[in-house]
């Protein structure tokens, strides 16, 4: 029988789809008597679930296995042993560089191989040093528990992995592989499963996730959008989001279910990347700006109270001073509610990290995001300011910094502060808000004096 007293401890970087692979990770491994504790202290396994889409990510990496060997070192001198595991995408790339470099590292594992982890793990527990890099990708979904890890009354499922776009300054395509759709049954099996354990609202995942197109049952195929209708009828779920999105997928039949399903929540993050038709080309984006406002004018038009987010690279190698105020032009058509904005960093093997000789010099990049960033703050502020006075239901998920306070997501997906008892949360609940903030809104609770 399983002991059920050991400790994992795992650290999560980078994007949904890792915090979603991590608690994956989690229910395979409690099945082998793991608890997934808070700190690293005394545990009995640690894993780092790594992105490499970041700057230096193998640095910061190689900079957390420094700190996690003193744990295990101390763990050994007291007679006991850890495993340290790094899974996710650096480990795709890096993996035997880690164990080379890492030698007090037992596992390496990439993002499709962690169904395979009690194998692993029975090999590390025997001294046996474990690589494990390849892309099987169609067994993975097939051999995860139905159990699942969920916080709060939100939960991440993931419909699609990988991507072949391809965009040159982009890791995906080689740490996730191609693309790769799950079925639309175990999608959905897996839906009424987290609404049956709690979950109010579900994000579905994919690095690609509008390029879905997953086999239903009579053998057809479904796109997203045929999705979101089915999973929108499962009782007691309320609220549907997905992310994150290519432009070029997002199709007239999506762009519709917008209008159609009201669980789905009016706020879509829609990476553009840049407003140049020059940059966007040598990104590889293939699409232009002008079918990027096309289409956030159609979604716009199939729901009036839609709002948007977006990534944007600044100073992609060749971006001239008129490149960059096409970006800025683009961002004040669309006028975000929030967007993530980068100064472009080269990812070793892509084929953006040639570009060397046409690099932006580091302090144009620089000013050039302040001054992007600059006019992203006022509209995330001024966005905020529209909902002053507006009555908004809230998922209330944690308590708020202060005493008394709980807070909770808006469908804009804005932290709403409100001062009630901890009951709120795991509620969706009518909320008056009566200030907007930069990142954030206060309210009042309209009505539910059960729960106050
Ligand atoms: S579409 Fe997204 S995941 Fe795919 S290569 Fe481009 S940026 Fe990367």
């Amino acid at each position: 029988m399983a002991n059920a007293s050991k400790k994992l401890f795992i650290k999560t970087w980078g994007c949904q789809m890792n915090v979603y692979d991590s608690n994956r990770m989690s229910d395979i491994l409690s099945a082998l008597g793991y608890k997934t504790v808070d700190t690293p202290e005394g545990a009995d396994m640690m894993i780092l679930n790594t992105c490499h889409i970041r700057e230096k990510a193998t640095d910061k990496v190689f900079s957390e296995l420094g700190r996690l060997r003193v744990h295990k070192e101390e763990k050994i001198a007291k007679g006991g042993n850890m495993v340290i595991a790094v899974a996710g995408c650096v480990a795709q790339a890096e993996g035997e560089f880690i164990l080379e470099r890492a030698p007090y590292v037992d596992m390496v594992f990439g993002p499709q191989t962690y169904h395979e982890l009690p194998e692993m793990v029975i090999k590390a527990s025997n001294n046996e040093r474990v690589i494990n890099t390849e892309f099987p990708i169609i067994s993975k979904f097939d051999h995860l528990p139905d159990q699942h890890t969920i916080e709060g009354s939100a939960a991440y499922l993931s419909i699609q992995e990988g991507c072949d776009k391809f965009c040159t300054f982009c890791v995906v395509p080689y740490t996730r592989g191609g693309e790769y759709s799950r079925t639309a049954q175990e999608i959905i099996d897996e839906a009424h499963r987290l609404v049956d354990q709690g979950a109010k609202e579900i994000m579905l995942l994919g690095q690609n996730v509008n390029a879905f197109h997953g086999v239903a049952s009579d053998g057809s195929i479904w796109g997203l959008a045929e999705l979101i209708r089915n999973i929108s009828e499962i009782n007691g779920l309320e609220r549907i989001r997905y992310s994150t999105s290519h432009p070029r997928d997002m199709d007239d039949d999506l762009i519709d279910v917008h209008g159609e399903v009201q669980k789905l929540m009016p706020f879509l993050h829609l990476p553009v990347q840049s407003g140049s038709d020059k940059i966007l080309e040598a990104m590889n984006r293939k699409h232009k700006a002008e079918k990027y406002l096309d289409v956030i004018a159609k979604l716009r038009k199939a729901r009036s109270d839609i709002a948007f987010s977006s990534d944007y690279i600044i100073g992609f190698p060749g971006e001239t001073e008129q490149d960059f105020e096409d970006s800025l032009n683009l961002a004040r058509k669309v006028g975000y509610a929030s967007c993530y904005s980068f100064k472009y960093s080269a990812r070793p093997g892509t084929p953006a990290a040639n570009l060397q000789a046409a690099l932006v010099p580091d302090h144009i990049a620089s000013e050039r995001l302040k001054r992007f960033q600059a006019l992203i703050n006022e509209q995330q502020a001024a966005f905020n300011k529209t909902c002053e006075g507006k009555t908004m239901p809230i998922l209330f998920d944690r308590k708020g910094k202060k005493q008394g306070q709980v807070c909770g997501r808006s469908p804009y997906s804005q932290s709403v502060y409100v001062t009630g008892n901890d009951r709120l949360i795991g509620n969706i609940i009518d909320v008056k808000i009566t200030e907007a903030f930069d990142n954030s809104l206060t309210g009042d609770v309209v009505t539910q004096d059960d729960l106050l």
